[in-house]
Order: structure tokens, then C-alpha cells, then sequence
């Protein structure tokens, strides 16, 4: 490998980006059945293919137009254009909401073990970023993140599903979370919502500082076109439009949106193989003597203990790959498997059931 040669530069980022956390998914290699990333394992709506085989050369020429898509995407959600906004990815959506309602001494608030991307762009605008720590269940802690909210707290972020969890927080619970805070921004990331089907996207007309996010790349399996969403008030909204580029998405994934939003069959039919997936996951972790966490996702977290390294290499090395979660706090040893269609989870379990073998592992360590 040849040096890199660079110019030597004396100038600094902002103190922030210089301490803030870096995320690294492990992409390389990813040659094999992917359950490693919560994606859709199989493909998107037929419907959606083929629009995308509809692009047109000229198409690609203009710049794209959200804000169409926006009436378009509002109207199958009940609400008007000014109450959501499209984003590249809920990602981008976290970005921009942090970017929009964080000063650098207000603080920030989320519950832990979490999606990581939260950490990364909460520490891009504050250092005031408090954690609530789950217990061993691994259930969302209400009580403490109700007592952690301070009068500097300006946004909170709870997912729902949660990742890498699987616990969800209810409605009831939402609410009283964002009326105990009226000063912030509540973010309600609903990334997982198809798999477990309670929402508080019905409340963000009537609550005022309640925010949705939705992401197109789990169960519509559109990861890789970047679309993502936020409901809410349109008055907290317009200052999240501010600090978005006017062309955050794409036009293919804006031509494809109303599509896959359209073809409800599909949906259906995916969220239905996770949920009869993750029941069949879940039996055969209990057969297998494997300890889990119940999950209301398309995956499922397992205490693996010591050997959680050994079980991926054996995994990958089956074909399957896997994602390990030791490093996120109160998680050491537990591995997380996604959940697809019927043949994928049939695969994954077996691929499972050979390399716990393989690597010796027992439930008692
Ligand atoms: N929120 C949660 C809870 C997630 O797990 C993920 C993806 N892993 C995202 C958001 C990001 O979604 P997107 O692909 O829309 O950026």
C-alpha cells in the first residue's frame, strides 16, 4: 500500500467534530445473507422496480422536487404538506433535527443501549447529552427518563421499536413523556413501527412539540435510495426545512415513493413473513437453550456470553452474517440477527443451530 501524501494544513475543525463519535458499520464484504442490518432481505415492492425501470434520461437531468411528494406522502398520513418532511434517510432526519433545535449548552436526552446515530449527531452540536441506561430486561426505563428531563433538555429521542432492543415504549408513555417536557422536541423514531404496529403518528396534529421519523429502508426495502420522513407540527417543521438542502432526495427515490407507499398488499406481506419469522426465530433460540430478548422488530437480540466473536466468524463463515452488538452499553456478549422472509430465517436458524455447535457453546457458558 503506497502513503498517503497530503498537504500539511493548520486548520481545525470545530471543537465538536473533533470529540464527537465516529460511526463505522461494517460494510466491507457483505457477499452473503445479510441479517446483520435490520434491511428488508429480499426486495422491494414489484411495483417499485418497476418505476425505477421508468427513469428516464431527462429525468435525470432536473433537479428534484419534494415538495409534491410531501402533499402526496402527508395526504396517506391524514396531515398537510407542511407536516412532514422528506429526508434522505431517518439518518439525515436525526441530523437535521439536532442541527435545528440544539444550542451548545442545552441538553439532550435518550435512553441507552440505543441506535448510535443519535450519539453522533446530538455530539456534533452539545456535549450535554444524557443517557438512561436500561436495566437487565432491557425494557424502556420511563420512570428515569421522566426524572432525567431537566428545563435545559431541548430534545429527546426515543425509538419504537428500539434498536438494538426490540423494546418498545407505549403510547401512553410517549405522550406523557412529551407533555412532562413542553420546552422540547420529542423525536419518535418509528423506524421498526411496520413490525409492531402502535404509532403516535396520530398525535402529532393535537401534541405540540411531537415529532415522528419513518424510514422507506426497513420494511419497504428501499435502503438504498435514502428516503426518510418527519411528521409534526408544521411550525417546528419549518425550522427543520430551513437547515435542509432543498434537494436532500433523490428524484428516483421521490418518483418511487408514492409507490411503494401505494402498494399496501406488499407491506403487508412482508411485515406478516417478519412477524411469523421472529416467532419461529424466537422458538428455536428457546429450543436451542439460546437467551433472547423479546423483540417487536424484524430482529432479535440473543446473549451469546463469551463466544459472540467466535459465533460470528462461524456464521459468516456459513454464509450468514450477523452483527454484533458487545460494544453497545449493558450488551456485552449479545449478538443481533435480522429477521426476513421465510427462506432467510429458515437459513439463518440453521446456520445457527451448526455453528453454536461448531464453536462448543452451551448456555452455560
Ligand atoms: N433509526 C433506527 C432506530 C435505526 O435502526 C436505523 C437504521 N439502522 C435508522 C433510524 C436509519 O434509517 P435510515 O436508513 O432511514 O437512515
Amino acid at each position: 500500500m503506497s502513503a498517503i501524501t497530503d498537504a500539511v494544513t493548520q486548520v481545525k475543525p470545530r471543537k465538536a467534530v473533533l470529540e464527537m463519535p465516529e460511526y463505522h458499520p461494517p460494510l466491507a464484504g457483505r457477499e452473503a445473507l445479510r441479517l446483520d442490518f435490520n434491511e428488508n432481505t429480499l426486495a422491494p415492492s414489484p411495483r417499485v422496480m418497476e418505476r425505477l425501470r421508468a427513469t428516464t434520461a431527462e429525468g435525470l437531468t432536473k433537479y428534484p422536487e419534494r415538495e409534491p411528494m410531501e402533499r402526496i406522502v402527508a395526504a396517506h398520513f391524514g396531515l398537510q404538506g407542511e407536516q412532514v418532511l422528506l429526508t434522505n434517510g431517518v439518518d439525515e432526519a436525526i441530523h437535521l433535527m439536532c442541527c435545528a433545535f440544539l444550542e451548545d449548552d442545552d441538553e439532550a436526552l435518550i435512553c441507552t443501549p440505543t441506535f448510535f446515530m443519535y450519539d453522533v449527531s446530538v455530539q456534533m452540536m452539545t456535549t450535554h447529552l444524557r443517557k438512561v441506561q436500561v436495566d437487565a430486561t432491557l425494557e424502556f426505563p420511563f420512570e428515569e427518563f421522566v426524572q432525567a428531563i431537566t428545563e435545559r433538555t431541548k430534545l429527546m429521542i426515543v425509538a419504537s421499536p428500539n434498536n438494538p432492543t426490540g423494546a418498545v415504549v407505549s403510547r401512553a408513555q410517549l405522550l406523557a413523556i412529551a407533555k412532562a417536557a413542553p420546552q422540547a422536541v420529542l423525536m419518535v423514531d418509528e423506524a421498526y413501527f411496520h413490525f409492531h404496529g402502535e404509532t403516535t403518528m396520530d398525535d402529532v396534529a393535537t401534541v405540540p412539540n411531537l415529532i415522528v421519523a419513518r424510514t422507506f429502508s426497513k420494511a419497504y426495502g428501499l435502503a438504498n435510495l435514502r428516503i426518510g420522513m418527519l411528521a409534526g407540527s408544521a411550525e417546528l417543521l419549518k425550522y427543520v426545512r430551513k437547515v435542509s438542502s432543498p434537494y436532500n432526495v433523490n428524484g428516483v427515490a421521490l418518483d418511487c415513493l408514492p409507490v411503494a407507499l401505494a402498494d399496501e398488499e406488499y407491506l403487508a406481506w412482508y411485515a406478516e413473513q417478519v412477524r411469523v419469522g421472529r416467532e419461529r426465530m424466537m422458538e428455536g433460540l428457546r429450543e436451542m437453550g439460546v437467551p433472547f430478548f423479546p423483540s417487536h422488530a424484524n430482529f432479535v437480540l440473543m446473549n451469546i456470553g463469551p463466544k459472540h466473536k467466535e459465533l460470528l466468524v462461524a456464521m459468516r463463515a456459513h454464509g450468514v452474517l450477523l452483527r454484533d452488538r458487545s460494544t453497545d452499553p449493558g450488551c456485552d456478549g449479545f449478538v443481533r440477527i435480522t429477521i426476513g422472509v421465510e427462506e432467510h430465517v429458515t437459513r439463518g436458524l440453521a446456520a445457527l443451530k451448526v455453528s453454536l455447535h461448531e464453536i462448543g457453546w452451551s448456555a452455560n457458558g
